[in-house]
């Protein structure tokens, strides 16, 4: 019988279809994150076959040393930055991802984040329930729309691409966008205007939203040199991977009000938060939940455990990343 090993308890379907298919399917107990020591500890009960692995899951050449019958690690994620790619290229491991899925969960979210900080929602809401609400007042949060500014997306994959798409028939935005690919598609449909350098894009954009992954060269694409190159009164986003801004320079930007706002839904050390920046009324936090829907988690749950599938029946994955 093939055996699993999966991280942290994810929807029941995707276990479910792994049982359904004669596998034995084994959670992590734990309410919470392995540590590293507590994850090889666990791979080193049982010959695993299989493992089902979080973001939040450091994997690298000594977590497969561990397990040394996997065949295949399913990152329960679109992100695979969390994993070594390399040291599983060499041990022949494949690792695959859950891209999709969520598109619609994290453009929706990254709306939300636009919205809250422009309409000054989260701040809004503190003073009402701290009873300070006195009556209408003409200076009383006043923000700004959306009709007419231009959204600037930085990485116009799946998300990125969803992201434009409301912005431009939802809320009559402008749009740009910079991307090592041009995609003259997008052009047509949405008149946007392609920057082959992210410069002009941070020049031009009333708000900036990054949908990059994180590698080497995307780390701190954002850094205050960048920040300096925005409008005043520009607003960033971002919900692909905190380690794209350098948090510290966002927090002296924000500070500042070099930048007029920011939403972020991750953080460079997460789930640490910059020192500065929990202080800020300019800026909407939220831990890392883009992707937390009901719909997006369900069907993250159901490819994992199909790419597992595949390996394990010696098919190729839908979603193979290395
Ligand atoms: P995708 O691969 O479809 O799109 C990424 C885009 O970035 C591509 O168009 C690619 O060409 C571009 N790109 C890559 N390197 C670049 C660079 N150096 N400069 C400019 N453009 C570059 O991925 P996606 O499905 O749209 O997801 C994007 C990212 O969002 C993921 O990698 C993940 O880290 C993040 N994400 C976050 C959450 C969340 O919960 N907050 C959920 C899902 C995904």
């Amino acid at each position: 019988m093939k055996q699993v090993y999966v991280t942290r308890n994810i929807p029941e379907v995707g276990l479910s279809l792994l049982r359904e298919n004669g596998f034995l399917v084994d959670v992590s107990k734990k309410d919470g994150v392995l540590t590293k020591e507590e994850l090889i500890a666990e791979l080193k009960q049982k010959p695993y076959d299989a493992v089902l692995c979080l973001l939040t899951d450091k994997i690298d050449s000594e977590v497969f040393e561990a397990v040394p019958n996997a065949k295949i690690f399913a990152n329960y994620a679109v992100g695979f930055d969390n994993i070594d790619i390399k040291a599983a290229k060499d041990r022949g491991i494949i690792i695959t991802n859950t891209p999709g899925v969520l598109t619609d969960a994290v453009a929706e979210f990254t709306i939300a984040l636009m919205m809250a900080t422009t309409k000054r929602l989260i701040e809004a809401d503190s003073f009402t329930r701290e009873g300070k609400y006195q009556g209408w007042d003409p200076d009383l949060f006043v923000g700004s729309e959306l009709k007419a500014k231009t959204i600037g997306i930085v990485g116009v994959g799946r998300i990125g691409k969803r992201v434009l798409h409301h912005c431009v028939k939802g809320f009559d935005m402008k749009a740009c966008y910079y991307d090592l690919n041009r995609d003259e598609s997008i052009e047509q449909e949405y008149q946007a205007q392609f920057f082959t350098n992210l410069d002009d894009l941070l020049r031009q954009s009333d708000i900036v939203s990054i949908h990059v992954p994180l590698l080497e060269s995307t780390k701190h694409l954002i850094n205050k040199e960048k920040l300096s190159l925005m409008k005043e009164g520009a607003v960033l986003i971002n919900t692909s991977r905190g380690p794209v801004v350098d948090e510290q320079a966002l927090v002296e930007a924000l500070a500042t009000k070099k930048i007029r706002a920011a939403g972020l839904d991750v953080f460079e050390f997460e789930p640490e938060i910059s020192t500065g920046l929990e202080r800020l009324p300019n800026v909407v936090l939220t831990p890392h939940i883009a992707s937390a829907t009901n719909e997006a988690r369900g069907e993250m749950s159901k490819i994992a455990a199909s790419n597992i599938l595949a390996v394990l029946s010696g098919n190729l994955p839908l979603n193979q990343v290395n």
